[in-house]
């Protein structure tokens, strides 16, 4: 028998995902970002669960690539735009849009031997300071543009630091707004925007985080209004069952040692599965109902909890380590993370289920 542990992604979840975000955006089209392989939960086999979207957002060109060939013919976008110049034979070959953030790709565009045209996402540095056009040069960045042969269709992207704060985006909307000019398409939210901040979904938004259930701030009671629902669980089962006494220790570190007579059981998933190894005595952990405690260190292919009091355990019982019942949020908010980090770490030696319900 393989080791019991297991991830299950709920494909239904993605439909009841993306239909949440289309209460919020009304008539504005969505983006489902798909990068770093679908957060985690495999591109391939969940881009048709959210087949009614209107586009999909990757980073790599051979997530781009992977949708065209399996069929998608709706837009792509590459979010952090080309990496070198001959990455642009591809664009066209495909038909994706890119983001553009610096001159050197304006000037790539400029000296294609082709006559294909490409469609652009122009983005403004609004505050964050990683890609993107400062506000001074981004009108002359745009009007370039619409000089460029070879681009056929602009829309203006900003991206946001802190969508998930109250008032996080007044300052980089206001410096968006600016360039504004009722010609050009519009594209600034991310997910935190999305649920929060409906003055800046304009044509397109881009959603990633909320599509998988999880909370653009790392905090589930921010969404927990929201019926948004896991689409992955990671679960496993207790290989061991132990009673100690006080002052006995568990794990690696002795970290945790018990103040008076304990049952804990082993439960086989750790750090070398995607379980953060900084999740502390406490985190939560699902078993039969109820959370109970992780104790000590997580081992490499283990970790520990505490089974004191709850009535009936055996060996074989299934445990959640996040998921439908434990959202990862609560895991993650312990663990010192946010739910992106933990769907995104899930390894490859952990055995991935879809399922249809
Ligand atoms: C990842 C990413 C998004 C989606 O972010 P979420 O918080 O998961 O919605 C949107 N836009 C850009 C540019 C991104 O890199």
């Amino acid at each position: 028998m393989p080791r019991p542990i297991s991830a299950v992604i709920h494909l239904q979840n993605f439909h009841h995902n993306l239909s949440i975000v289309r209460e919020h955006v009304g008539l504005s089209k969505i983006w489902s970002v798909m990068k770093a392989d679908a957060y985690g939960h495999g591109i391939e086999q969940v881009w048709q669960a959210l087949a009614e979207t209107d586009g999909f957002a990757v980073l790599d060109l051979h997530e781009a690539i992977l949708l065209r060939e399996r069929g998608w013919q709706g837009p792509i976008l590459l979010l952090e735009g080309f990496f070198q110049p001959e990455d642009l034979d591809i664009i066209i070959q495909y038909q994706l849009t890119t983001a553009l953030h610096s001159t050197w790709q304006l000037d790539a565009i400029d000296k294609m031997k082709s006559n294909s045209t490409i469609p652009v996402y122009v983005k403004l540095n609004s505050g964050m300071n990683r890609l993107g056009f400062k506000s001074c040069e981004y009108a002359q960045v745009i009007t370039r543009l619409k000089s460029m042969p070879n681009i056929n269709a602009i829309t203006l992207m900003t991206h946001f630091a802190n969508s998930d704060i109250a008032m996080g985006t007044d300052v980089p909307h206001q410096m968006f707004k600016q360039f504004i000019d009722g010609s050009l398409p519009l594209c600034a939210a991310n997910s935190g925007a999305t649920l929060w901040c409906p003055e800046t979904h304009y044509d397109w938004v881009r959603s990633g985080v909320i599509l998988y259930g999880a909370s653009p701030s790392g905090k589930w009671r921010d969404i927990a209004n929201k019926n948004l629902k896991a689409t992955m669980t990671l679960q496993s089962q207790i290989i061991a069952i132990h009673d100690i006494k006080a002052n006995e220790s568990i794990g690696y570190g002795s970290k945790f040692t018990a103040s008076k007579s304990m049952r804990i059981a082993t439960v086989a998933c750790g750090y070398a599965d995607g379980y953060p190894r900084h999740a502390p005595t406490g985190t939560p952990v699902w078993l039969n109902g109820v959370r109970c405690a992780l104790l000590g260190t997580v081992s490499m292919d283990m970790l520990t909890i505490d089974i004191s009091g709850i009535p009936i355990v055996e060996i074989g019982d299934i445990v959640e380590l996040w998921g439908q019942n434990l959202p990862i949020d609560d895991v993650a908010e312990v663990a010192g993370t946010i739910g992106y980090e933990l769907m995104c770490a899930l390894a490859k030696r952990v055995p991935v289920l879809y399922e249809n319900n």
